[in-house]
C-alpha cells in the first residue's frame, strides 16, 4: 500500500517536473528596446525590426525559444531587464561602468561614438565650441552623461535623437549630441544639417540581469557566430538601407520655399501640404499599411483604455462613495471607510504617470497585456476622483429621502442604491463628466508603457516622415472631436434625466 502510494507521488513528481521543464522550454524570451534607432531597431509598419532584433531573435532560436520584442522607452530598456519584464535589453546599448554595475553585458559587437549634428549656419570646428550651449540629447544615453560629464552642463533632454533634431531645426537648442548611426539618418535628406568628427569611442552590446551565465553564454556564442558567418554584416547593410529609405521627406516642400508671387506661394504651399497629408497619412510603408493606421488603432486603444477606466471608475467610486458618506453620516463601515481614506490619499497624493509605471513594473509585473495594465491603473485613478465627486453628491441630497426610504420598508442599501444614487448622479453629471474628459486625454500618457495610443501614432508617424505640424494638429484635432462628441453625448443623458422620474423634486410630468 505504502508503495503503492510512493510510487503514485514520484510518478505525481516526474509529470510535475515535466511540465515545469515544458513550460520554461517554452517561456518566451523576451527583448526590450525603443524602436527609434535605425539600422539597429525601427518600427516597419508594427512591426520592430533591426539588426539588434536579428541578433536577439538568433539567441532564441539557439535557445529554442519563442521570441517577442517590447518597444519601450530607452530609459526603461535596462530596468526592463533588471524588473524580469525582458529577459534581453538590446538597444544599441553602449557598455559603461555605471550600467555593468546593474546588469551583465554579453561581448560586444560593434564599435561606435558619438557625435554633435549642428546646422550649417553655425559651423562646428572643434568640441569646445559646444560648452555653454544648449545641446539636445536623447535622455539616459550616453549622449546625455556625455553633456553632464565631459562639458559639465545640464542637457535637453528629448526622447528621441530625431526629437532632438527637430527641436534644433527650430532653433530651440543649438547642438545635437547622439550615436553616429541615427544622427547620420537624421541628417540624411536634410541639407541644413551636418556631422562633427567623433566625440567619443563606444561598443554596443547585449544587456542581461545579473547571475545568468547560461543566457549571457547563449547571447555571446550567437555574437560570435553572426560575426563569423558574414550575418551581423548583412543584417548592417540591409537594414541600413532600409531605414535610409524611411527617411523621406515630401518631395513638393522644398520646392514651395523657392517660389514666389503670392499665387504661385499659395499653390505651392497647397501642394506641399497634400504632399505631406499623402506622406504622413496615406503612403503605403513596407509592410502594406499606410502610416494613418497608426492613427486609426491608436484611437482604438485609446477608447478602449479611457471607457473600460471610466466604468472601472464609476464602481470603484460609487462603492467609496457610499461607504465614507454612509461612515460619516451614521457611523457605519469604520474599517472599510479607512482603507477607503488610504486609497483616496494615496491614489490623489501621487501623479498618474508614477502610479502606470508603478503598476507596469512593479504590482501587474507578470501580466502582459499592456491594456489591461492601463485600464487598471487608470480606472484605480479615476476611481478616486469620481468618489469624491460622488460623495458631494449623495451628501448633497437631503437626509429626509433616506428617511422616507426607510419608512417604506426598503434597505439601507435599497433606499442608496435606488432612490439616492440616481438623483445623487444627476446632480453631480456635469463634475463627472469633466473627469471622464480629463481621463480620456490623460490617457496619452499610455506611451510611457510602450502603448500605442492615439497620441503614440502620432508621434511615431512624426518621428518617420519628420513632419511636426501635421501629425501633432491630426491627433489634437481627434481628441478634440472625442472629447466634443462626449460632451454632447453627456448634455442628452443630462437632459434626459432631467425630464424623468430621476428627479423627483423638478419632475415636470
Ligand atoms: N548608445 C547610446 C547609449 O547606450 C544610445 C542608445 C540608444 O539611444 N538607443 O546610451
Amino acid at each position: 500500500m505504502k508503495a503503492m502510494r510512493t510510487s503514485k507521488l514520484l510518478s505525481l513528481c516526474g509529470v510535475w517536473t515535466l511540465m515545469v521543464g515544458l513550460a520554461s522550454a517554452a517561456q518566451t524570451l523576451t527583448m526590450a528596446t525603443e524602436a527609434t534607432f535605425p539600422p539597429y531597431e525601427f518600427l516597419r509598419g508594427q512591426e520592430v525590426v533591426g539588426i539588434d532584433v536579428e541578433l536577439s531573435r538568433a539567441v532564441a532560436q539557439r535557445l529554442n525559444r519563442p521570441f517577442a520584442v517590447e518597444n519601450m522607452d530607452f530609459d526603461s530598456v535596462i530596468p526592463a531587464v533588471i524588473s524580469g519584464k525582458a529577459q534581453l535589453a538590446a538597444s544599441g546599448i553602449t557598455v559603461t561602468p555605471d550600467r555593468k554595475k546593474n546588469v551583465d553585458f554579453s561581448e560586444p559587437y560593434v564599435t561606435t561614438g558619438i557625435v554633435a549634428i549642428y546646422p550649417k549656419t553655425t559651423p562646428y570646428t572643434a568640441p569646445e565650441q559646444l560648452k555653454g550651449k544648449k545641446i539636445g540629447v536623447q535622455g539616459g544615453t550616453t549622449s546625455d552623461t556625455y553633456v553632464l560629464e565631459q562639458l559639465k552642463q545640464e542637457p535637453e533632454r528629448f526622447k528621441t535623437t530625431a526629437e532632438a533634431c527637430a527641436a534644433m531645426l527650430a532653433g530651440r537648442c543649438a547642438f545635437v549630441i547622439a550615436d553616429i548611426a541615427p544622427a547620420k539618418n537624421c541628417v540624411k535628406g536634410e541639407a541644413r544639417l551636418a556631422l562633427s568628427g567623433f566625440l567619443s569611442s563606444e561598443s554596443y552590446a547585449i544587456a542581461v540581469a545579473k547571475g545568468q551565465p547560461e543566457l549571457l553564454a547563449a547571447v555571446n556564442a550567437t555574437i560570435a557566430a553572426a560575426k563569423a558567418d558574414g550575418r551581423l554584416a548583412k543584417w548592417v547593410d540591409d537594414y541600413t538601407a532600409e531605414s535610409d529609405k524611411l527617411k523621406e521627406v515630401a518631395a513638393s516642400s522644398a520646392e514651395a520655399s523657392a517660389k514666389s508671387g503670392v499665387a504661385a506661394w499659395l499653390s505651392a504651399q497647397w501642394r506641399a501640404l497634400c504632399d505631406d497629408v499623402y506622406l504622413c497619412f496615406l503612403k503605403k510603408a513596407a509592410d502594406g499599411s499606410s502610416r494613418g493606421m497608426y492613427l486609426v488603432r491608436g484611437l482604438g486603444i485609446t477608447l478602449e483604455v479611457a471607457l473600460a477606466s471610466i466604468l472601472l471608475g464609476l464602481m470603484l467610486g460609487f462603492f467609496v462613495a457610499v461607504i465614507r458618506s454612509s461612515h460619516d453620516k451614521y457611523g457605519y463601515f469604520p474599517v472599510m471607510n479607512a482603507v477607503a481614506k488610504v486609497y483616496l490619499t494615496i491614489i490623489r497624493g501621487t501623479p498618474m504617470v508614477v502610479q502606470l509605471l508603478i503598476t507596469y513594473y512593479i504590482i501587474l509585473r507578470s501580466v502582459d497585456s499592456k491594456v489591461l495594465i492601463a485600464i487598471l491603473a487608470f480606472g484605480i485613478n479615476s476611481g478616486a476622483y469620481q468618489a469624491e465627486i460622488m460623495r458631494a453628491g449623495i451628501v448633497s441630497i437631503d437626509p429626509g429621502q433616506m428617511e422616507a426610504g426607510r419608512a417604506l420598508g426598503l434597505s439601507y442599501w435599497q433606499t442608496m442604491l435606488k432612490i439616492i444614487l440616481p438623483q445623487a448622479v444627476r446632480n453631480v453629471l456635469p463634475a463627472l463628466g469633466n473627469e471622464f474628459i480629463v481621463l480620456m486625454k490623460d490617457t496619452s500618457i499610455v506611451g510611457y508603457i510602450a502603448l500605442i495610443d492615439l497620441a503614440k501614432g502620432g508621434d511615431i508617424i512624426r518621428s518617420q516622415t519628420y513632419s511636426v505640424y501635421l501629425p501633432y494638429l491630426t491627433v489634437a484635432a481627434i481628441y478634440l472631436v472625442l472629447v466634443m462628441s462626449f460632451t454632447w453625448l453627456l448634455g442628452r443623458l443630462e437632459r434626459y434625466l432631467r425630464n424623468t422620474g430621476a428627479d423627483p423634486v423638478h419632475n415636470d410630468s
